[in-house]
């Protein structure tokens, strides 16, 4: 673990704000307002502003599960996601990609600001056709320019 990431982790954290699936820590710096219905791009701009605005730090949950945003999304099941048959087991292996990419652990609290900067040291653009192989949104290329994006704000270069 980095140096920097060490800093953050000192910090620790408590309580819980927001309850994110481990594949939406990247999802929301690549989100460019496209989504499964009105909700739910209101919803996730709403948790994508919180997430990208630096003066403002809070806990967030990460599970491998349905989380805050699924709730406004229209694919939404009791308690897995139904967009298709294969849907949810696709989903929740993103989930575990992310978390076992990022070194974290299921159903563990982390303040907002770690699990961002960890996004931006720990993730390369061209990690996500691995990390989140067969996702509808990811030939639009938006995902990877908001993980570049996000290396390029916290100084990380790529690796080449
Ligand atoms: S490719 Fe899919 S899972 Fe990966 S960051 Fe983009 S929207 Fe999220």
């Amino acid at each position: 673990m980095s140096e920097k990431t060490d800093i953050i982790l000192y910090k620790g954290v408590i309580g819980l704000d927001l309850m994110l699936r481990g594949h939406h820590l990247l999802c929301v710096h690549g989100f460019r307002g496209m989504g499964y219905s009105p909700e739910f791009v209101k919803k996730m701009s709403s948790v994508v502003e919180e997430i990208r605005d630096d003066s403002n730090d809070f806990q967030i949950k990460v599970v491998a599960a349905l989380d805050d945003t699924c709730g406004a999304c229209p694919h939404k099941g009791k308690t897995t996601c139904e967009a298709n048959e294969d849907s949810n087991e696709h989903v929740l292996s993103m989930d575990h990609n992310v978390i076992q990419h990022l070194g974290l652990s299921e159903g563990t609290v982390y303040k907002k600001s770690f699990l961002v900067q960890l996004t931006a040291e720990k993730v390369e653009p061209n990690d996500l056709d691995l990390i989140c192989k067969g996702c509808s949104w990811l030939p639009y290329g938006v995902c990877k320019e908001g993980i570049s994006e996000l290396r390029e704000k916290y100084d990380y270069q790529e690796l080449r």
